[in-house]
């Protein structure tokens, strides 16, 4: 710990006194969008009452860590960043999910200014104004009309709500982020316009359970153009797909109302790309795992929707190796990939998560037969991929630069969400800069990623 560490925390119950120059604020973000857009949150309340935001730890007056707590291997890169900022700054506030479980913080690092739990905005804010007061009242044009955001320009992660209604049982979301809260509709779709008003082209809608949106506050009303929209999904989907720009779904569960975006998605309005945490295929797994619609018929849901919208990608992520999962319900997940034939997927082995209900569960799987599994089903996962990204050479479309490295663009099509898909590159395009949109002809595919020049015409 510095000199000045201490001294700063020996004055933190007296306001100390402002800098001359405007306070700087560094900021560390963990863990999911969610959490991405909470510190964006953060950071723009911050910068509307004349913080800036420094670049490194050595520029920061103070530092805010938002942390994520949701895998004990989470809960340790956690601690492991505020031990860093502690290090290399002295001047420490914790935010984020395992601030809910302020002991977990103290007992490592006892020399923390302040520790808030997730969502928990305004007391983020009060520790940044205790430990480094504010120079400036709030001048709201001191702020880029889009706020402050940590994702490039041309894409925006859109919040519709926080925490979720559901016991999953290998989660501890809920008991850390609540029950679900939804944004009204009308505020949703005013913070959607501003994005898209700001240069954003892509808005990637997330929340716990977004095909829950609403539920809490019995869908109200909202105005938007005049026009009425209910809070909920469908409403959110159409409002949003009218501003022109992409619109993704994150974490939506198949329910039967989730059928109605269908339509929407075939039209383009939005796009044909649904984010399904399935998590297993064998109904009895899914059932040891309290998922939500865990009843439902997901084969017959996804040919439906392939029949309204040849073109949907589907993403989704998987669990092996969870308590009492069996060679036979392991299979029977194997049986339900070949069938579902999903685009994207992602795969994790079951990890006990401290707090969660599962732990108590009979019959754990030994870390070896997980990873056996986890091998078994990504090189299925691999072929299936393989092959429907096969299928689209030939092809042309639409895509989205994020990038350009040397003469090579590293673009998205409508089935590539950023960070967590593949991406198409395109030779020969160095004309093209971050947030392009270019038509490009695919000229050949790998497991994941497809390789593309630029379209004639
Ligand atoms: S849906 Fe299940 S896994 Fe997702 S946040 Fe809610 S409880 Fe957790």
């Amino acid at each position: 710990m510095t000199r000045a560490a201490t001294k700063s925390r020996s004055t933190s119950r007296s306001v100390p006194p402002a800098p001359k120059r405007a306070p700087k604020v560094g900021f560390v973000s963990l863990g999911c969008p969610k959490a991405l857009v909470d510190s964006e949150r953060i950071l723009t309340h911050l910068r509307a009452e004349g913080y800036e935001v420094a670049p490194t730890y050595d520029a920061a007056d103070v530092v805010v860590v938002n942390t994520c707590g949701f895998i004990d291997a989470a809960v340790d890169e956690s601690l492991d960043a505020i031990g860093e900022a502690l290090e290399q700054n002295g001047r420490v506030i914790v935010t984020g999910c395992l601030g809910a479980k302020p002991e977990r913080i103290l007992e490592r690092h006892p020399r923390v200014l302040k520790v808030t739990g997730p969502h928990a905005y305004e007391d983020v804010l009060n520790a940044v104004h205790e430990h480094l007061p504010p120079q400036h009242d709030p001048f709201f044009d001191l702020l880029p009309p889009q706020g402050v955001r940590l994702t490039p320009r041309h894409y925006a992660y859109l919040k519709i709500a926080e925490g979720c209604n559901n016991k999953c049982s290998f989660c501890i979301i809920p008991d850390l982020r609540g029950k679900l809260a939804s944004r009204r509709i009308d505020d949703v779709l005013r913070e959607g316009e501003r994005l898209v008003k700001a240069g954003v082209k892509e808005l990637l809608v997330i929340s716990q359970d977004t095909s829950a949106y609403g539920a809490d506050i019995r869908y109200a009303t909202g105005t938007w153009h005049d026009e009425t929209y209910q809070t909920r999904f469908i409403d959110l989907a159409r409002g949003l797909g009218s501003l022109g720009a992409w619109v993704r779904l994150h974490y939506v569960y198949p329910y039967p109302h989730v059928d109605e975006v269908i339509p929407l998605m075939a039209e383009r309005r939005v796009l044909p790309y649904l984010d399904i945490p399935f998590q297993h295929g064998s109904p009895s797994v899914l059932k040891r795992m309290r998922r939500p619609a865990h009843s439902v018929n997901t084969l017959a849901r996804i040919r439906a929707w392939r029949e309204g919208c040849p073109d949907l990608v589907i993403r989704s992520t998987f669990i092996v190796g969870f308590p009492g999962e069996t060679e036979a319900e392991f299979e029977e997940l194997l049986a339900w990939m070949d069938e579902a034939q999903l685009d994207r997927v992602g795969c994790f082995k079951y990890s006990p998560v401290d707090g969660a209900t599962a732990n108590a569960l009979p019959d754990h799987v030994p870390p070896e037969v997980q990873e056996e599994r986890r091998i078994r089903f990504m090189e299925r996962a691999a072929a299936i991929s393989a092959k429907r990204l096969s299928a689209r050479v030939g092809r042309r479309m639409r895509v989205l630069v994020d990038s350009v490295e040397k003469n090579v663009a590293i673009a998205r099509s409508e089935a590539d969400a950023p960070e967590i898909d593949g991406v198409v590159r395109i030779k020969g395009a160095k004309t093209l800069k971050a947030g392009d949109w270019a038509d490009v002809e695919i000229t050949s595919a790998d497991a994941y990623d497809l390789y593309a020049r630029l379209a004639a015409g």
